[in-house]
């Protein structure tokens, strides 16, 4: 009996795991249809805020995995839906072009902003932007990030993410953040509820020792760490995190599933 034998659901995470820019990690396609063909729940759980949900579900597409769009969670679409449940939010986003489309009805530049948005807005950063943000921070705007991950692999390297702009404003303001992506209790909890099941009964896979494995641990899942992606040997020895099982990439993931 292997701690999986008894997995009735499956979370993944997508950049990393699945494919790394523009490329299917070696087997991917294969894994994953081997899962969700054997009756084992399937869902996508992604941070990715440069792409909106349609794009997302057409570039997996494109890359020769078949995954339903309504299959993925992802953490600017969680983040639409809390906004649509605040009284009348007035935003600032901070969003990559493609995912401010869905957030169009929140900007009302004659009103005062209520909520500041943190996506991924590249190289857009400047000190100009952070200090307007700080400035909506002190007249009592609330700070929502999509994600506060540390670093990203792309297929040029590792990359800078979003995680430390959001921790310069908190640390400026002396505001939190509400973190709506991985590893929020709260992100991880939807991908339950779709599927219906207890979290002893499901795992995560995912690049992101942190993010994935420790928050997807926090929750009751089992973490399982894939050496692709943003995988470093050393940052993962250091760590306070102890996946439940470390793997070299997704393609071993269907035997350990007993498929
Ligand atoms: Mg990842």
């Amino acid at each position: 009996m292997n701690t999986l034998s008894s997995t009735k659901g499956v979370l993944f995470d997508l950049d990393g795991v699945l494919y790394i820019g523009p490329h299917a990690v070696e087997g991917a396609i294969e894994a994953v249809a081997k899962i969700q063909t054997s009756g084992i729940q399937c869902r996508f759980v992604t941070n990715t805020s440069t792409l909106s949900l349609r794009s997302l579900a057409q570039k997996i597409n494109a890359l020769g995995f078949s995954i339903p769009a309504n299959q993925i969670i992802s953490a600017p679409q969680a983040t639409y839906l809390y906004l649509k449940r605040q009284q009348h939010p007035v935003c600032r986003l901070l969003l990559a072009e493609n995912v401010m489309q869905d957030f169009k009805e929140f900007i009302r530049p004659d009103k005062q902003v209520s909520h500041i948005v943190i996506g991924d807005i590249g190289d857009k950063w400047t000190y100009t932007l952070l200090n307007e943000v700080f400035n909506d921070l002190m007249q009592g705007a609330k700070l929502i990030a999509i994600h506060k991950n540390r670093l990203w692999q792309t297929e040029h390297g590792l990359q800078m993410d979003i995680g430390g702009f959001v921790y310069a404003l908190e640390y400026a303001s002396g505001i939190k953040a509400m973190i709506i992506g991985k590893p929020s209790p709260d992100f991880f909890q939807i991908a339950l509820n779709d599927m219906a099941l207890k979290s002893s009964e499901v795992a995560i896979i995912g690049d992101d020792i942190d993010v994935d494995v420790g928050g997807g641990q926090q929750v009751g899942l089992k973490g399982i760490l894939v050496k692709t992606g943003k995988y470093r040997q050393n940052y993962t020895e250091a760590s306070t995190v102890k996946p439940d099982l470390i793997i070299d990439s997704i393609a071993d993931l269907p035997k350990l599933l007993g498929l």
